[in-house]
């Protein structure tokens, strides 16, 4: 459902990207992993288009990538994001942060829309916060609210930057809980995590990247317990 094949990347004269070839399948799992700088963020923005690439080619959904551009409607509904921050619009309530997108570009009335909001946020287990802002939640509570609006536009790959990286130690489970339902519902997953256990138990595949580049990839099994190159070893010695 995603091909990139050979792509590169630079930010002026800096290389983040260097022929990165990446293949995943409808309702794989993946996880991303890596040092901090190595190109994760980079990498996973290119698949929405919040980035573009210089050279390369990317496909999702069989929609190409194309420098022109007119393909970013089509694919950002079909890719739901999550980021770090939870990047919720603050002077919205939760239910019309989840209703915005659908009315706008999926057509939906205001009913229909707050029907699958509920629907939704009722997934995440937040339904009584429908009509509280943002700033009136907890941090797990408000990036459920960013998981359930993504999931409001029905997705067919759902891509996550550290979306626990921001929380209290004490959220971070009910988020991860969130991502665990949605990749049994069969949901095609990326992302970028330093949440090993959730790799372990969750991941078809894990990716390490350094330096722009994929390094090693592998099942969850054979990444951890065999990791074969230096800089995996050493990146897995820091973290776990
Ligand atoms: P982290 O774990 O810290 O989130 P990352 O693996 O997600 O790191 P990226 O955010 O993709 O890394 O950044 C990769 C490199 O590209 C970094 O060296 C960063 O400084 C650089 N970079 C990122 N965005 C830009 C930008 N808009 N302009 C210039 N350089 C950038
Ligand atoms: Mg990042």
């Amino acid at each position: 459902i995603i091909r990139l094949e050979a792509v590169n990347k630079w930010y002026g004269t800096f290389q983040v990207l260097t022929d990165i070839d990446l293949s995943v399948r409808t309702g794989e799992r993946i996880v991303i992993c890596g040092p901090s700088g190595s190109g994760k963020s980079t990498l996973i923005r290119c698949i929405n288009r919040l980035e573009t690439v210089q050279k390369g080619r990317i496909v999702v959904d069989g929609i190409e990538l194309t420098a022109g551009g007119k393909n970013v409607d089509a694919v950002r509904a079909e890719v739901g994001m999550v980021f770090q921050q939870f990047n919720l619009f603050p002077h919205l309530t939760i239910l019309q942060n989840c209703t915005l997108a659908p009315m706008r570009s999926r057509g939906m009335s205001k009913a229909q829309a707050e029907e699958v909001a509920m629907k939704y946020l009722t997934r995440v287990r937040i339904p009584d916060q429908a009509h509280k802002y943002p700033s009136q939640l907890s941090g797990g509570q408000q990036q459920r609210v960013a998981i359930a609006r993504a999931l409001c536009m029905s997705p067919k790959i759902m891509l996550f930057d550290e979306p626990t990286s921001a929380l209290d130690p004490e959220m971070v489970k009910e988020v991860l809980d969130t991502m665990i339902g949605l990749a049994e519902d069969g949901m095609t997953m990326l992302c970028v995590t330093h949440e090993m256990g959730f790799a372990r138990s969750v991941a078809d595949r894990v990716i390490f990247m350094a330096d722009g580049k994929i390094i090693e990839q592998g099942a969850p099994t054979e990444f951890f317990g065999n990791p074969k190159h230096e800089k995996t070893r050493q990146f897995l010695g820091q973290i776990l």
